[in-house]
């Protein structure tokens, strides 16, 4: 599998800094944001990302708003929400939203590769199936199937 591409979004500079530096070791390639405005602006230039690791609580645009965002306009990408004790209920409804999953912070690194990866992976199952289901469909049209 080609190396998922991951946006990171939090607006604690220094935890995303320090996220980005760990989670760049891995077999990943990470960009970031620090609000879910800006989110969406590298999103719109970054089409091909396959999941949004994504804060639940930011001033300005919050994590289930950025959400509902992602999911109107790049319904394919896979969000992982990351949330503190004393937002939990956000994260639950970002599960209801569509989220594919969520984290508590301080989150350890490995738990939220293992969740990355299968996120990635479902993101690029998701899309091949609907590559075959392309293929198919313009056989038919040319019937030949
Ligand atoms: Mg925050």
């Amino acid at each position: 599998m080609m190396k998922p591409l991951v946006l990171l979004v939090d607006d604690e500079a220094p935890f995303v800094e320090t996220m980005t530096k760990r989670l760049s070791k891995r077999d990943l390639k990470i960009i970031a944001a620090f609000s879910g405005e800006e989110a969406l602006e590298i999103l719109n230039k970054n089409r091909n990302t396959d999941v949004v690791i994504l804060d639940v609580k930011m001033p300005g645009m919050n994590g289930i708003e950025t959400l509902e965002q992602i999911r109107k306009q790049f319904p394919l990408m896979e969000v992982i929400m990351l949330t503190g004790h004393a937002t939990v209920e956000s994260a639950i409804e970002g599960m209801k939203l569509g989220a594919f999953d969520y984290l508590m912070k301080p989150c350890e690194i490995e738990q939220l590769m293992a969740k990355v990866q299968e996120a990635a992976k479902k993101k690029r199952d998701h899309e091949e199936k609907i590559r075959e289901a392309r293929v198919r469909e313009a056989l038919s049209a040319h019937g030949l199937e």
